[in-house]
């Protein structure tokens, strides 16, 4: 019997297609491995995802052949993605193609090659080149411009003009040869980068290096979870462990936020190891992230750095995995596999035994709950380097400030007097909002209407530049209306309610005419350099005020900003999630992180309605523990991760009643294979309760162990008959649910 094997091919079809193996490739064929399969009338390329004994397709054509001799996926990385799948309740292919990027998979992406050409011996013989000169004047021009040394030939062309024929005439006559060299795109050509010495350690620091160094000598190394505080000097840490691996001739692998994966942190690694880094950023073209990506495969690059994805790199004798800001939500995955980046990373670090080390100034609970079992060594930092203070934070109570007032200003009389102070020291000042658009909603003042998308559950957002309402979920836009949508009022009056970064940039310009402002959010870091250049303006001093959403509350480290304000600190804390606490602890611990990074005290100002929440105390006060502490509580008596598990089934369609009814039948059909120690909840409406014109419920599933709830899940998902109207998907460890 013929194996069957499953291919997907290279034409973003996104979907696989059945294939026989033939015999003579059965023993060398393996998953990964790139293969020509027949395609209609066509020969097309792609790459086996796995084998099946049989297919329900009749009449299979045979793989043609093989491409290489090498699947791209090693058997480890294979593993790792199995592993996934069986996790996260992924189909194998999917959780197979998520470990490829795209820009490999294809094998329309490949190497580019140049034409490189250099003089040869007889070039040096002045004689035989001056005769040349007399009779052939641009073959003489060419030898000059290669006097320093080889040069590509379409650098060549473009100096001195078409010089291709010259070129050939001087390769016959023996002065050049002209040989093919791999080019190397790369997006951060023409930047360099002065190199770094490393830095002489504080005691908190030499302690949490030591820890690491030792889990990376050993052969089965704990994760090493590092605790510190903003500005505590972590990444310094990162570089010299990283440093200690490559000592040792092993590679590393560095995950960062997608939103801190900024120049300034490249930077820091490249000018202390300088090309050895390699950089797998979505953002790169596809070239670039080929070419990458195959550094990394064939060696030449020891240390890749990247977003979640990077935790798949094809590094070999991989002996150390950083993942920076290890609390971080972006490392979940929101479509399947939906995979936690952090976890799989701890997953990859025990099955290649390599350390590990999660970095924070404010650690999830799952992971700081680890620490505290032993199952992670702990290295806490609670110093600042050098001494230098941590930012008091002041909270600003808006119930108060809206009596006194009179209306809610969106700045606060202490905030405005603190960016007053600023501008006239000339010192920097960040402020943070994280919702971008003018008004959140637009409200009609005699009836109410508020104007919503069709396909939505949310209200609209107000664009002022193209004076457009967008909805934040599905993109639809539409002109502001001339009057109330409501037929029975239709009042023309319209008043713009919540405020987004916008309208903070215009209260910005009107209170402060002369300050230098800058807006940082998705609507306006459009183009591929706008951040660089914009980070760039504010490290020189061309900048006063740099307002933005969460694109600056990470990782950005510019010692002359001795402000930051936060304009509404309680849009995270209302939002419908178990996590909000947390989330707005670690958010405002972040933002605050940016102030007062040099040798100026920092200040931080909290504009809140809440000012009493135990999130916002815990920031003000730098107490994690107390935090925790009250937090942990309340998750234990619910059974909430670190105290379990949690797995969400959301289920979809544009009927409403039948997604309800279809959730019904499939949470009872669970529940009778379920252990009773297992919690299960809904179908209720989800938070965001409509999207894209689909009405969304949810199934809440908790227990102390995964397998618990995946097991059966599995057993139910295999012969459910699903209505072709409802869509769902599983979320393990669920990061948000909404
Ligand atoms: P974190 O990542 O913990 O917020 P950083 O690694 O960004 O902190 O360090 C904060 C600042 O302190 C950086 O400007 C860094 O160059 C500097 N720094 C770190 N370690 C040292 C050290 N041992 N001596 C002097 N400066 C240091
Ligand atoms: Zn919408």
């Amino acid at each position: 019997m013929s194996r069957v094997a499953r291919v997907v091919v290279d034409l973003s079809l996104d979907r696989e297609f059945d294939y026989l193996v033939p015999s003579a490739l059965s023993d060398a064929l393996q998953v990964g491995s790139r293969v020509e399969v027949p395609f209609g009338r066509r020969t097309v390329s792609g790459y086996v995802v796995s084998f099946v004994e049989a297919s329900s397709f009749p009449n299979l054509k045979p793989i043609k052949a093989m491409i290489g001799k090498k699947p791209l996926v090693e058997e480890n990385i294979l593993n790792l993605a199995r592993w996934i799948a069986d996790y996260y309740v992924a189909p194998v292919e999917l959780a197979v193609r998520t470990v490829l990027p795209s820009a490999v998979r294809q094998t329309s992406a490949r190497f580019k090659e140049v034409n490189i050409v250099s003089l040869t011996e007889q070039a040096s013989d002045l004689e035989q080149v001056a005769a040349l000169r007399r009779k052939a004047a641009v073959q003489g021009k060419v030898i000059d411009a290669l006097a320093a040394g080889p040069v590509p030939l379409p650098e060549l062309t473009a100096k001195l003009g078409a010089v291709s024929a010259a070129v050939r005439a001087l390769e016959r006559k023996g002065f050049v040869t002209v040989g093919s060299r791999v080019l190397r795109r790369r997006a951060d050509a023409g930047h360099e980068v002065l190199p770094t010495q490393p830095l002489e350690l504080m005691p908190e620091q030499a302690s949490a290096l030591e820890l690491i160094r030792q889990s990376v000598d050993t052969g089965d190394p704990k994760v090493v979870l590092l605790f510190g505080v903003t500005g505590s000097g972590k990444t310094e840490v990162y570089l010299q462990a990283i440093d200690h691996v490559l000592k040792k001739g092993q590679g590393c692998i560095v995950l960062v936020p997608e939103i801190s994966l900024t120049p300034q942190t490249v930077d820091r690694f490249r000018s202390r190891f300088g090309d050895t880094v390699a950089v797998l950023h979505s953002e790169l073209s596809s070239g670039e992230r080929h070419d990458e990506w195959h550094r990394v495969h064939e060696g030449s690059a020891r240390i890749a750095i990247g977003p979640r994805s990077a935790v798949f790199a094809p590094m070999k004798n991989l002996g150390l995995i950083v993942v920076d800001e290890e609390h971080e939500h972006s490392y979940k995955q929101e479509e399947a596999p939906r995979y936690n980046a952090r976890d799989v990373a701890v997953m990859r670090g025990h099955r290649e035994g390599c350390a590990v080390v999660l970095g924070s100034a404010t650690p999830s609970l799952e992971s700081h709950s680890n620490a505290q079992r032993g199952k992670y060594a702990l290295a806490r930092m609670a110093h600042r380097v050098d001494h230098r203070q941590m930012p008091g934070m002041r909270i600003v109570d808006m119930r108060q400030e809206m009596e006194k007032e009179r209306r809610l200003n969106v700045l606060s009389s202490d905030l405005y007097e603190a960016i007053r102070a600023r501008l006239d020291r000339t010192e920097q000042t960040i402020l943070f909002l994280n919702r971008r658009g003018f008004a959140t909603s637009l409200v009609c003042p005699s009836c109410g209407a508020v104007a919503r998308c069709e396909n939505c559950s949310v209200s609209m957002t107000y664009h002022k530049p193209t004076h457009r309402l967008l909805c934040h979920i599905c993109g639809a836009g539409q002109p502001v209306p001339d009057c109330c949508p409501n037929p029975d009022c239709r009042d023309p009056a319209f008043k713009y309610s919540g405020i987004g970064t916008q309208r903070v940039e215009d209260v910005l310009h009107k209170t402060f005419p002369k300050a230098r402002i800058e807006r940082m959010d998705s609507d306006t870091m459009t183009k591929k350099d706008s951040y660089r250049k914009v980070l760039n303006a504010f490290r020189g001093g061309q900048i006063d005020i740099l307002l933005g959403t969460q694109m600056i509350a990470k990782g950005l480290d510019f010692p002359s900003v001795t402000l930051v304000g936060v304009i509404a600190a309680d849009l995270s804390l209302h939002m419908p999630d178990f996590r909000a606490g947390e989330r707005t602890f670690q958010l405002l611990t972040q933002v605050a992180g940016r102030a007062g990074r040099g040798d100026l005290v920092g200040e931080v100002i909290v504009q809140t309605f809440t000012p009493f929440h135990p999130a916002i105390q815990a920031a003000r006060t730098l107490d994690y523990d107390g935090f925790l502490d009250q937090e942990l509580e309340y998750r234990r008596e619910l059974g909430y991760p670190p105290y379990g598990h949690l797995v969400c089934i959301t289920l979809r369609g544009a009927q409403e009643e039948l997604v309800k009814l279809t959730g019904t039948t499939f949470a009872k059909r669970l529940q009778e294979k379920l252990d009773p120690s297992v919690r299960l909840g809904g179908p209720t409406p989800a938070p965001l309760a409509k999207a894209h014109g689909e009405f969304r419920y949810q199934l809440i599933l908790r227990a102390p162990q995964t397998k618990q709830i995946t097991a059966p899940l599995k057993d139910v998902l295999r012969d459910f008959k699903w209505p072709d109207a409802v869509a769902w998907s599983v979320d393990v460890d669920a990061s948000s649910l909404m």
